[in-house]
C-alpha cells in the first residue's frame, strides 16, 4: 500500500509529458499536490483534468525567487512539505563547437542550478518537519553522454552527484534524496527525434520499446512513499534495460 494520502507534494515540470503522468498517479493516491510550470494555460488544463490539485506558475530559472516560491507553494499546500519532485527540464542541443554560451548556461540553470536551489529550500522546510522526500529527475544520457548534448548531459550528471552529496548531508535528518534516471520516454521532448534515429534507439533497448510516462510515475510513487525509507542517494534506472549501472 502506497502511503501518500494527504501528503503535501510539489511537482515541477508538471505540465509536461512525464509531469502529467506523475500528477495522475499521485492524485490517484490521494496526495495533496501543487503543480508548477511556466505556462499558465498548460497548468489550467491540468487543473481541468485534476480539479483538486493546486497550481502555481513559476519559472525555475528565477534563482533569486526560489526560496519565496517554496514558501508560497508550501503555504498553498497547508504549511508542511513532505515531498518535492524536481522534474522540470529542457534541452538545447548542438554540437559542442557550435554550442553558444547561452545554450550552455540556460540548460545548466534550468536543469541543474534550479534543482539544487529547490532542494536546498525544500530541505530547510523538511528539517523542521523532521522528514521529507526529494526526487530529482535525471537522464540515462547523464551516465552515458550523448551526441549534441554536452550541456544537457552535464546538467543531468550534475544532478546525480549533487543528490548524493545532499543525501550524505541530510539522511540523518530523515530526508531521503534520490534520483530517477529515465531512458527514452514518449513525450514532447522525444517527439523531436526523427523516426530513423528512434528506430536506432529502440534497437538498443532490451525491452524493445520506448518508455511510457507512467513507467517514470510508478518509480516516483515508490520513492515518494515510506517503502523507500532506507534508500538514500540512489539513482533508480527506468530505461527498459538500455543502460545497466
Ligand atoms: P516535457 O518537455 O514534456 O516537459 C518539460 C516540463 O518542464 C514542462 O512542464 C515545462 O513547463 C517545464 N519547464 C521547462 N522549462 C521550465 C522553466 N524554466 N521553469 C519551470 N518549468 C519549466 O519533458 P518531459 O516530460 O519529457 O521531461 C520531464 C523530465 O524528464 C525532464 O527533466 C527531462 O530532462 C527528463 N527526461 C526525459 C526523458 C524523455 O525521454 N522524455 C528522458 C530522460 C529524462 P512549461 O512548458 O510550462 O514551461
Amino acid at each position: 500500500m502506497i502511503d501518500l494520502k494527504n501528503k503535501n507534494i510539489i511537482v515541477t515540470g508538471a505540465s509536461g509529458g512525464i509531469g502529467n503522468s506523475i500528477i495522475q498517479k499521485l492524485n490517484e493516491q490521494g496526495a495533496n499536490i501543487l503543480a508548477t510550470g511556466t505556462k499558465i494555460e498548460k497548468l489550467n488544463k491540468l487543473k481541468e483534468k485534476f480539479s483538486n490539485i493546486k497550481i502555481l506558475p513559476f519559472d525555475v530559472s528565477q534563482n533569486e525567487k526560489i526560496e519565496e516560491f517554496i514558501d508560497n507553494a508550501s503555504n498553498d499546500l497547508g504549511g508542511n512539505l513532505d515531498c518535492i519532485i524536481n522534474n522540470a527540464g529542457i534541452t538545447k542541443d548542438n554540437l559542442a563547437i557550435r554550442m553558444n554560451f547561452e545554450e550552455w548556461k540556460k540548460v545548466l540553470d534550468i536543469n541543474l542550478t534550479s534543482t539544487f536551489l529547490m532542494s536546498k529550500f525544500a530541505i530547510k522546510k523538511m528539517i523542521k518537519n523532521k522528514k521529507g522526500k526529494i526526487i530529482n529527475i535525471t537522464s540515462v544520457v547523464g551516465h552515458t553522454g550523448n551526441l549534441g548534448q554536452a550541456n544537457y548531459t552535464a546538467s543531468k550528471a550534475g544532478i546525480i552527484a549533487m543528490s548524493k552529496s545532499l543525501a550524505i548531508e541530510y539522511a540523518k535528518k530523515n530526508i531521503n534524496i534520490n534520483c530517477i534516471s529515465p531512458g527514452f520516454i514518449k513525450t514532447a521532448m522525444t517527439d523531436k527525434i526523427d523516426d530513423k534515429f528512434k528506430e536506432k534507439i529502440i534497437s538498443k533497448i532490451p525491452s524493445a520499446r520506448l518508455g511510457e510516462p507512467e513507467d517514470i510515475a510508478n518509480a516516483v510513487l515508490f520513492l515518494a512513499s515510506s517503502h523507500s525509507d532506507y534508500i538514500n542517494g540512489e539513482t533508480l534506472h527506468v530505461n527498459g534495460g538500455m543502460y545497466m549501472a
